[in-house]
């Protein structure tokens, strides 16, 4: 180890991480409302870059969180005793079956350190969500990209590579139905029939983040096969359709075995009681789930048909966002919109210097979203 010192003491320590940490960059989230306001001495900012509910908790959810506020001084229930009950009833499946998550993303980075070596493969598609490569590389594995059709997942690609005598089988295989950025999503017939063909000792993880927004009748609902495929896990969350990203709780839905080795590897307490209490109040308030779903349905129509008048190209979707294309570099655009109080995604990261994502806000928001790029677009083409 090359550890630069001085006078004794280790100032750098990157050499000292393990290996895939040492060329690891860390996540970097859509910019918070209030930096934007200290940066630029801005009144009004809308935000649509990290996929929130425009709506904000209902009434229902803050009563929850109210009365669960009083218990604070308790360590939570570290089996969620009450959500899961809640999850198994709407499920059809045991509370065994069902892991809690500080965020569904903190599911990713258990099933990749319960079941992922150093050196091990896991396999995901090329634009694909951002937090795939990162607990990947944190795990000192590897990552295998395999090229997007259409900015969709290729499934037959995959299943070729995972096919193919000579490379190892990944051990994990991230899909994200509908994907972020992208948007796209994967049919019911299409899903089944690869997992069909997907070695039975790959853990596939069907990541379901956006499913409540899905109007498709052929966007499957893959909790119903998890009897079918043993290797198969669904992670769901309460950070989008349901309101709760600031509370940070989602979960996954897999066999009770590998329910049973994700529990070995979290937090005691990973989940708070806040975030249980207010997810189960989340869960009973259909109204509001109703009214979310309709605004983004009315909200995306409403993006769409703008862009096809200021001729902008976009990829479609049914998610709570949508990534359209500047046709050359986004981030001088990306720039001018946060002079102008817009904060979208740029989404160069994900291999797309083009495109920029927009969250669908209320009508307002994106009224003031179009307009403000209607100017900007106009001072460019000028
Ligand atoms: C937002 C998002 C998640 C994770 O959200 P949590 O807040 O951690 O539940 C997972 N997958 C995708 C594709 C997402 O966009």
């Amino acid at each position: 180890m090359a550890n630069k010192e001085i006078d004794g003491l280790i100032t750098d320590w990157v050499d000292n991480a393990v290996p895939g940490v040492q060329t690891l960059s860390p996540y970097v989230p859509g910019k918070p409302v209030d930096d934007l306001v200290r940066e630029l001495g801005l009144s009004k900012v809308v935000k649509l870059a990290s996929n929130e509910n425009p709506l904000g908790p209902s009434e229902k959810i803050l009563a929850a969180i109210s009365t669960a506020a009083t218990e604070v001084h308790r360590y939570p229930d570290g089996s969620g005793y009450h959500l899961k009950a809640a999850l198994a009833d709407r499920y059809q499946v045991t509370p065994d079956q069902i892991t809690l998550g500080n965020g569904s993303n903190e599911i990713l980075e258990l099933v990749v350190r319960a079941f992922v070596n150093p050196g091990d493969r896991v396999m995901f598609s090329e634009h694909a969500f951002a937090v795939y490569p990162l607990v990947t590389q944190a795990a000192s594995a590897i990552s295998q990209i395999v090229p997007a059709k259409v900015w969709g997942h290729d499934l037959e690609a995959m299943l070729a590579l995972m096919k193919a005598d000579d490379s190892p089988l990944p051990r994990v295989l991230f899909i994200a139905n509908p994907n972020n950025p992208t948007g796209t999503w994967i049919e019911e017939k299409e899903l089944y029939s690869f997992l069909k063909q997907v070695p039975p000792e790959v853990v596939v993880v069907l990541d379901q983040a956006y499913a409540e927004y899905m109007m498709d009748d052929a966007y499957p609902l893959a909790e119903a096969w998890l009897n079918e495929f043993s290797n198969l896990l669904v992670t769901r969350t309460f950070s989008k359709a349901y309101g709760l990203s600031g509370l940070r709780i989602g979960y996954s839905l897999s066999s009770e075995s590998m329910a049973n080795v994700l529990n070995r590897v979290r937090q005691p307490f990973n989940t708070n009681h806040i975030a249980q209490a207010a997810a189960l109040a989340a869960l009973e308030d259909d109204q509001f789930l109703a009214e979310s779903r309709q605004l983004n349905a009315a909200g995306l129509k409403q993006i769409m048909s703008a862009l096809d008048d200021l001729n902008v190209s976009y990829i479609p979707t049914q998610a709570n966002f949508l990534c359209f294309d500047l046709a050359k570099d986004a981030m001088p655009i990306n720039q001018e919109l946060l002079a102008k109080g817009v904060i979208v995604r740029p989404v160069a990261n994900y291999g797309m210097p083009h495109w920029l994502r927009v969250s669908i806000g209320t009508r307002e928001e994106n009224d003031y979203f179009l307009s403000q790029l209607k100017l900007v677009l106009e001072l460019n083409s000028k």
